[in-house]
């Protein structure tokens, strides 16, 4: 791809951004300045276009913004909203809750019901309940160690699991070593952190034969690294070597949830000693959940008797509120079904196949890897196979270009990466026009 070619590309479709926004322009000018930055949350910079977007209404798969801009969402929050954006039953649900309090630190009916469908859904576990995924996997940790009495997470380079402190490791010429980037990191994570790579069973090992990790904490699949997907015997073996050198092992499935009912451990027969989910479980209210196995609870009740009274170090004051088990149990119950997910995964599978058709009909070097529906084209050959590889797969001024060039079409995807969720409301014709959009830019880059 020449360069010349591809700077005068992007400048272009940043011009037609803001072209087509002068009423967000303005209004961002005039009440931006009392955020840090500009932004109320430092990643909104990171979107890729010259200025944010304002958004004044969601509805289904669909974003209107400031300016009157309609837009077919394949962003969906990256994942917060993968069932379409207020589904009935949850925002339904919300209104009837807002007539009996928001918070309360007491437990509802609802909360039980709740339990009973997580297990339902989810299998085995004793669950709690925390506000983001983040929180969820902290929490998670602790019991681990607790259990355990051991002191290190082993995660994998280039995971990712929310901004929890111990995973923020990464491969330095194969050493484990805090990430570059890190605002004010003072403590040593590798006093509490090791990593190795995907798929790499042997490193995993390596790590376990020290008698340091408490928990392997890994996605099922790494959709935080472009997308990774494991190797035939990667988790079974994974669960084997945790079993082995009793370590716990933590599925991470905040964004595999794409992968079906039940999430990939669901649909591939996993077998986690804690199962982590967040984002979208609650239809887009902010809620995680964590499970553990009822004999790893047994380990941790041991644990908790005898601990000193004091601070436990887990859970936040909002957490578990009456709001949250109303939509956590709306979403189990009426949108987290086997239908939505068969629509989701039939309209992932039309977006993935035409995105290829496109890949090849421009001759890319590139490739296009579904996870349920979760669809992520990758701007280099594949398969990738771990996080190094995953890292070098990225073209940063070429995606960036590719996004805005796909909001001046009409659809939006998640930032940071290339990925694009169908929802159980999104229309074939939406898909359609994602598919035309990328043909459209593709037919040009690649002129
Ligand atoms: N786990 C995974 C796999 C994630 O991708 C993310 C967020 N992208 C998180 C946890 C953290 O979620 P949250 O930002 O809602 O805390």
């Amino acid at each position: 791809m020449n360069r010349t070619h591809l700077d005068v590309f992007a400048r272009r479709e940043a011009d037609a951004y803001a072209l087509a926004r002068p009423l967000t322009q303005a209004r961002l000018e005039r009440g931006a300045s009392e955020y840090l930055d500009g932004v109320p949350m430092h990643w909104m910079k990171d979107w890729p276009m010259p200025f944010p977007m304002l958004v004044t209404k969601a509805t289904e798969a669909k974003l209107t913004d400031y300016d009157g801009n309609r837009l077919d969402d394949f962003c969906l929050g990256d994942t917060g909203s993968m069932f379409g954006h207020s589904p009935d039953p949850v925002a339904k649900a919300i209104r009837k809750q807002a007539e009996n309090g928001l918070t309360y630190m007491l437990p509802t009916t609802a909360a039980l019901e709740a339990g009973r469908l997580l297990t339902q859904r989810f299998g085995d576990f004793k669950w709690q309940i925390a506000t983001t995924a983040t929180d969820a996997n902290r929490f998670a940790l602790r019991v681990a160690r607790a259990v355990t009495g051991r002191p290190k997470v082993l995660v994998f380079n280039g995971c990712y699991h929310g901004t929890v402190d111990d995973t923020m490791v990464e491969l330095q010429n194969g050493i484990t070593a805090a990430r570059q980037g890190l605002v004010g990191q003072v403590a040593d994570l590798t006093a509490t952190a090791a990593c190795a790579e995907f798929n790499d069973l042997t490193s995993v090992e390596d790590q376990l034969k020290t008698g340091q990790i408490a928990a392997i904490l890994t996605e099922p699949v790494m959709t935080n690294s472009c997308m990774v997907l494991p190797d035939d015997g990667f988790l079974t073996g994974l669960r084997e070597l945790a079993t082995q050198y009793g370590a716990l092992l933590i599925i991470d499935e905040t964004h595999t949830i794409s992968s079906g009912l039940g999430g990939y451990t669901g649909v591939h027969g996993l077998d986690p000693d804690i199962f982590v989910v967040g984002k979208c479980v609650a239809g887009g209210m902010p809620t995680a959940v964590w499970g553990l196995r009822p004999a790893i609870a047994e380990r941790f009740k041991e644990y908790d008797a005898q601990r000193p009274a004091g601070h436990s170090g887990m859970g936040t004051t909002l957490s578990a509120n009456p709001m949250q088990f109303a939509c956590l149990r709306a979403t189990l119950s009426d949108v987290m079904t086997p239908e939505n997910y068969a629509l989701m995964e039939a309209g992932a599978a039309r977006l993935a196949a035409g995105l290829q058709l496109v890949i090849q009909k421009y001759e890319a070097p590139w490739h296009v890897v579904r996870v349920g529906a979760r669809v992520e084209f990758i701007c280099a050959p594949g398969p990738l196979r771990n996080g190094t590889e995953a890292a070098a797969a990225h073209v940063p001024l070429v995606e960036a270009a590719i996004h805005t060039a796909l909001l001046n079409r009409g659809c939006l995807i998640a930032p940071f990466h290339n990925m694009m969720l169908v929802s159980p409301v999104t229309k074939k014709k939406q898909i359609d026009r994602l598919i035309a959009a990328f043909d459209d830019i593709l037919s040009d880059l690649f002129a």
